[in-house]
């Protein structure tokens, strides 16, 4: 398998393609939010998965999941007074015996979700160890479309280690990936080991993250972090997921995930069904914010809808700004085009009008939002 890049990331090649990007960290704003993933991108943190990986724990491959779970929740607890130690350079990267650190357990517990799948909120139940597909239509592999040095990404984001791979835990008409999320194209199966081998290039390339995306990251919850199992290099990880992951997923994400990219969709269920057939969307979404929140960094995407600013846009800044607080980086997306079965809605036939992208800008301001990705 060939891993060269046809690209070569200099300093000065992409500060002149974004040469916003460039300084973004000496902006307050970004500084201030995402202090540990900058710390991570200059080398002066470690990524979470690195620190997972050298937390010992005693546990047994042949006990019941209950117990793995209530284990996996003790050493949660204790995970953000170890982090701390590990950023003041109290503690130091150990080796532990393989199969018993922090990283093992989440693995091994997210290979017991594979056999009754629930990493998504629609919770298929289906054995995908045995070969069963679920809605996502994801299997053993990590199924990849393509890797690459994003330079499209927020700026603190760029260059961005962006993998992305096929399948996804939604079926939105309107949906801007449509031939990766909806397996029109098949991607190429990767082991662990071989991705371990592309993120490593990406990072030695000069990436400043990997960014997991799709489709949707969440069908390969269990595939990510076994990469993470044999990955030596020192790139602060990123979750660009639809928010639409279980509970469990948001427990194994921490403690591995450094700084969650998660959209923020729909703010009616009614509209989430209809749009992107995702029941539930609103819980899912509140509730995986506030743990992204509490256990990593947040960006949040909400791509602005035509016709959507009353029944979407309103609730969900609202929503941000009273209980993620209005210092939350957020990325307000205007660049909606009607892309697969959207012309399916007559309100998603178009693009936004100049109009629309006032009010919503202005439904910021009045929310009292104030860390716009400029
Ligand atoms: S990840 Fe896929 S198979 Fe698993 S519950 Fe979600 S849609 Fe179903």
């Amino acid at each position: 398998m060939d891993f060269s890049f046809s690209f070569i990331i200099s300093f000065t090649m992409w500060k002149l393609i974004r040469p916003d990007a460039f300084n973004v960290f000496e902006d307050p704003r970004v500084s201030r939010s995402l202090p540990r993933y900058i710390g991570i991108v200059r080398g002066r943190k470690l990524a979470k998965f690195l620190i997972s990986r050298s937390i010992g724990v005693d546990f047994d491959y042949t006990s019941s999941d209950e117990e793995l779970w209530r284990i996996h929740s003790k050493r949660l607890e204790e995970y953000p007074k170890i982090e701390y130690e590990f950023d003041e350079g109290l503690s130091k990267l150990e080796e532990v015996e393989r199969g018993r650190s922090f990283l093992d357990l989440k693995i091994e517990l997210a290979r017991r979700m594979m056999k009754s799948c629930h990493f998504c909120v629609r919770r298929c139940g289906v054995d995908r160890l045995e070969g069963q597909k679920g809605y996502c239509r994801c299997g053993t592999e990590l199924n990849v479309s393509s890797f690459f040095a994003h330079m499209g990404e927020e700026p603190e984001l760029v260059p961005s280690g962006t993998v992305f791979t096929c399948g996804c835990s939604m079926r939105c008409i309107l949906c801007q990936n449509w031939e990766i999320s909806q397996w029109k194209e098949s991607g190429t199966t990767y082991s662990p080991r071989e991705m371990v081998r592309v993120v490593t290039s990406l990072k030695n390339n000069g990436c400043r993250n990997l960014n997991m995306v799709g489709g949707d990251p969440t069908p390969y919850c269990w595939q990510w972090l076994q990469v993470m199992r044999g990955l030596d290099v020192n790139i602060a990880t990123v979750w660009n997921s639809n928010s639409y992951y279980s509970q469990e997923t948001a427990e194994l994400l921490a403690g591995f995930v450094d700084l969650y990219l998660l959209d923020f969709k729909y703010g009616s269920n009614k509209h989430a069904e209809e749009i992107s057939d995702a029941p539930m969307y609103w819980e899912a979404a509140t509730r995986n914010h506030l743990m992204a929140k509490r256990q990593g960094e947040l960006i949040i995407r909400v791509l602005v809808l035509p016709g959507h600013n009353d029944c979407c846009t309103r609730p969900i800044l609202r929503w941000i700004a009273e209980n993620l607080g209005v210092d939350t980086r957020v990325n307000l997306m205007f660049q909606y085009r009607p892309e697969w079965r959207a012309y399916e809605r007559p309100e998603l036939r178009r693009r936004l009008s100049k109009e629309e992208m006032e009010e919503a800008l202005q439904i910021a301001k009045d929310s009292g939002l104030r860390n716009l990705v400029d």
